[in-house]
């Protein structure tokens, strides 16, 4: 049973793929809570890709980590590697999508989560999208995270339009959740950029 997409959040929660396999009812608690998901701790896979981003930190990529979860499970996990591999488009999601290719897993992708520390860029929403994606939850949202990003009186830079906005433009609809525990979220950018 596939539930027709109404809007916000409520939409997000019941056009997850959980409801489409009936596999447990979802509630949605308010628009800013994590839904609550049988068998799924939602905040303990953020806090997991908090962990991620501070790996990022330590290897010295950007802070930035991301995992896919499918019935309470992590399948895989990523964090930014464009340091590391050389490779600008290196970001959490990205590198999450390769992995899970070369694992043979992308599969998996419709019927999990991908959790991930900051609402993902147009490019990685993009590359998500064609692997399969459609639900996503973040923490840090893109607007605070040009807080740390942007040089004091310059104005901001990259896309000016939410990944829910993209998202909600597909077809299929890719669904995103967040921000969630943002001051938490924005730890791992502390001090990284010039203005943080
Ligand atoms: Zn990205």
């Amino acid at each position: 049973m596939i539930h027709p997409p109404t809007s916000g959040y409520l939409w997000v929660s019941i056009e997850s793929h959980r409801c489409v396999a009936c596999r447990s009812v979802v509630t949605w608690v308010g628009s800013r809570s994590l839904a609550s998901l049988p068998g799924v701790d939602q905040n303990a896979l953020l806090s997991r890709v908090f962990e991620l981003a501070d790996e990022a930190r330590s290897d010295v990529d950007h802070p930035f980590g991301a995992l896919l979860e499918v019935d309470g499970d992590i399948v895989v996990e990523a964090h930014n590697r464009v340091n590391t591999n050389r490779d600008l488009t290196e970001h959490a999601e990205t590198r999450l999508v390769r992995v899970l290719q070369e694992k043979n897993l992308l599969g998996k992708l419709p019927f999990g989560t991908v959790y991930t520390s900051c609402e993902p860029c147009p490019m990685c929403v993009g590359a998500m999208f064609w692997a399969g994606t459609r639900l996503v939850v973040y923490g840090l949202s893109h607007d605070r995270l040009s807080e740390f990003t942007t040089m004091p009186g310059a104005a901001p830079g990259g896309f000016a339009i939410s990944a829910a906005e993209i998202g909600g433009r597909a077809a299929p609809p890719m669904a995103f959740s967040g921000p969630y525990r943002e001051d938490e979220a924005a730890q791992a950018r502390l001090g990284f950029w010039v203005n943080s």
